[in-house]
């Protein structure tokens, strides 16, 4: 998978600021930004700017940029909630992923269920 900027990708014009989001916190690589239909009283989208398609294919080609995503994952559960998250990326269409460039989903402020399936 590519790391180019791609001009299909929702989260490419999110980082660009040519798409609109609630960005709660960032890093020179990474952003953070408020899921527009939140599963949980805090549900962040935390992404590389970089675009990679997978959290398999970020882990292969910068494990320390997949670091900095978890790092900074962390680190808005702790500024926006009481710093106990889950951290959910869906990986391919059946496991419910719908935009191809990758991001963990920071579930938080709330006891969380667990019902995937
Ligand atoms: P996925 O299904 O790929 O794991 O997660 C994609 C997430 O992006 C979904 O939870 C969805 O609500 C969120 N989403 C879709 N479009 C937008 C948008 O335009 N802005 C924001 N902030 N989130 C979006």
């Amino acid at each position: 998978m590519t790391s180019a900027p791609s001009t299909d990708c929702l989260f490419c014009k999110i980082v660009a600021g040519d798409v609109p989001a609630d960005v709660v916190a960032s890093t020179d690589r990474v952003i953070a930004f408020r899921d527009i239909d939140p599963k949980a009283p805090v549900h962040v989208l935390v992404a590389p700017r970089e675009h990679h398609g997978d959290v398999a294919t970020l882990a292969a080609a910068d494990p320390a940029l997949l670091a900095e995503v978890v790092q900074l994952a962390d680190r808005v559960a702790g500024d926006l909630a009481d710093g106990q998250f889950r951290f959910v990326f869906n990986s391919g269409p059946r496991a419910g992923q719908s935009v191809f460039h990758v991001h963990g989903h920071v579930l938080a402020g709330a006891q969380l269920g667990w019902t995937p399936a």
